[in-house]
């Protein structure tokens, strides 16, 4: 008798722990979500997405930063994690960028993940410390001619938002600045309040405050259009540079090979928390548009990122600018 209910006992163990009963299961322990940067824009967006997902998932989510050059290792550890929907990632545009910008990429996001879905749209804006004399946009650019072997722009490394758009701005005033590399803007924007650095350009989820705040020189946003809850900073374009576009879009992405079951919860948790009301103020209040839930989707999120690497791709090629 002992040895059938041991014999039973065992079964049963062996029948709850089949991949597919743990998919079922799945979570029974909390989540990492690991971010490509320090403390700062990504970080937040994060943070608030993440605090809605745990709700209809039952279990916490962990941030985990993992900082480098660009964001570039959180996606090969993520690559490199159990795919069983413990270990996830946030990225943004860089996951379309860094293929064109690193001659050795150890990921693929074409083919290393699962695709969650995507989150949502951060303007960016164009900031100065305090300290700069140049009160507008056209004050800024007579400073910048007078001074240009002096004057730095912070960035994020090579493949980070704030890299592209230093970029974006460089080639349309046709001026190089000298440029100071950080494990993210959140150390960045501590350098530029602090007057250690002259310009940075950078997300909402991170100026926002620091704007409100009276913190920073705003010289303008870098969308098509004003950011509703920033309305009176102007737009780059309007300030002369004509067809000056970038925003920041994220998704969220699993390893390759995790389950459908787990991946299905995954992308319910997320249209949860697009739809939820307190994450769609939030996001709101930084200047950040939620997307939909038929855009919090694998297939969504899957068409950004091949669409995002046909657009940047041969721009980056253009330009000639790699890391070694
Ligand atoms: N978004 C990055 C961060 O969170 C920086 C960047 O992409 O420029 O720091």
């Amino acid at each position: 008798m002992r040895t059938r209910i041991l014999a039973l006992a065992a079964a049963f163990v062996a029948a709850a722990s089949t991949p597919m009963a743990l998919a079922q299961q799945y979570p029974t322990h909390p989540i990492t979500l690991m971010v490509p940067f320090a403390p700062g824009p990504t970080d937040t967006v994060a943070r608030v997405i993440a605090q809605s997902m745990s709700k209809p998932l039952g279990q916490t989510i962990i941030i985990e930063n993992k900082p480098s050059a660009g964001g570039i290792l959180a996606p090969e550890l993520v690559k490199n994690s159990k795919p069983d929907g413990y270990t996830i990632l946030i990225h943004h545009i860089g996951m379309a960028t860094t293929p064109f910008l690193y001659r050795q990429l150890r990921f693929d996001p074409l083919k290393d993940f699962e695709y969650i879905g995507l989150i949502n749209d951060v303007p960016m804006t164009l900031l100065g410390k305090q300290q700069l004399p140049a009160k507008d946009f056209k004050e800024l650019l007579t400073y910048i001619k007078a001074n240009k072997d002096k004057v730095s722009l912070a960035n994020a490394g090579l493949g980070a938002a704030s890299h592209l758009c230093g970029m974006l701005f460089m080639s349309a005033i046709q001026t190089d600045l000298l440029t100071v590399p950080y494990k993210g803007t959140g150390p960045a924007m501590n350098d530029l309040l602090g007057g250690q650095v002259d310009l940075l350009c950078d997300q909402t989820t991170n100026t926002t405050s620091q704007i409100k705040g009276g913190k920073v020189k705003v010289f303008g946003v870098t969308t098509k259009t004003r950011v509703p809850s920033l309305p009176e900073i102007p737009t780059l374009d309007q300030e002369g540079l004509k067809g000056f576009e970038v925003s920041i879009w994220h998704g969220l992405y699993a390893p390759k090979g995790t389950p459908k079951a787990v991946m299905d919860k995954l992308v319910a948790a997320l249209q949860a928390g697009v739809k939820d009301d307190e994450v769609k103020k939030r996001f709101a209040d930084l200047g950040a548009t939620t997307y939909p839930p038929e855009k919090a989707t694998p297939a969504a999120l899957q068409s950004m990122v091949q669409s995002e690497m046909d657009k940047w791709g041969p721009l980056i090629k253009k330009a000639g600018v790699y890391a070694d």
